[in-house]
């Protein structure tokens, strides 16, 4: 089956998955129905369509990034990360968010692949659906009330995001996410590492490579992480922070 990355992943599932890298749990036992023969015809995963418009969030992050963005860049995440996984179709039997957590365990021949391009894929889909038309505003809801909690109002979060964001050196992410004890941090990670790979599950994440922001902002960095609040969808990023709590 082709499997899409769910931002649904709970702590309590991802904290299995930690004790299974740990060592806890021997790797086949994860992979108990894994059959090649079913799983080798089947793309692994597909390039989801995006939710809206390309040009639905100009004039904050312009038409064209959106169409290179989403499909060439994204899509190309996707095409590697099948080709790696049809090398050990095995590993094809779980979702990736499942795979972040025991990258160590993979075949060392597509390991890196499988970390940037699964990453990539992972990392895009929940970007695409952090952000939509007529969005922005404020957080709401549990969110709303977790961020007060843990980093004292909406604006200091936002100062805090955008500071990690611009500390980045090169690429990368920043991210919102739920730590192991189930607060809230901002971390940032290089290339298309995530916090499933680390510390935590993601929330919210903004993506800091140039092919990001470059059409319209260029060098201004700044500029492009204080204008997408006006596109994140605090409704979705709210919907994700209560299934992932739970
Ligand atoms: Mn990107």
């Amino acid at each position: 089956m082709t499997h899409q990355p769910s931002s649904l992943i709970t702590r309590r599932q991802w904290l299995t998955y930690v004790g299974a890298a740990s060592g806890t749990i021997a790797l086949t036992s994860l992979f108990p129905n894994a059959s090649q023969a079913e799983t080798l015809e089947t793309p692994y995963a597909t390039l989801p369509a995006l939710p809206y418009a390309y040009d639905a969030l100009a004039p904050f992050i312009d038409e064209k990034t959106m169409k290179i963005h989403h499909d060439l860049h994204h899509g190309a995440y996707v095409k590697n990360l099948n080709a790696a996984l049809d090398k050990f179709p095995k590993y094809k039997e779980k979702p990736i968010e499942d795979l972040f957590p025991i990258l160590n365990k993979i075949p060392e021949e597509i390991r890196r692949t499988v970390r940037n391009n699964g990453g990539g894929h992972y990392n895009h889909t929940l970007f695409w659906e952090s952000m939509g038309p007529n969005a922005g505003g404020e957080p709401i809801g549990e969110l709303a009330t977790a961020i007060v909690k843990d980093f004292g109002s909406i604006d200091d979060f936002k100062k805090q995001f955008v500071e990690a964001g611009m500390q980045r050196f090169g690429s990368g992410w920043v991210w919102l996410a739920i730590t192991r004890k189930g607060n809230l941090a901002i971390s940032s990670t290089p290339n298309q590492d995530n916090p499933l790979m680390v510390s935590g599950i993601p929330i919210l994440g903004n993506d800091l490579w140039e092919h990001a922001y470059y059409l319209t902002y260029q060098n201004r960095r700044a500029e492009y992480l204080a204008q997408w609040w006006n596109v994140v969808n605090w409704n979705a990023v709210n919907d994700r922070y209560k299934k992932a709590i739970a």
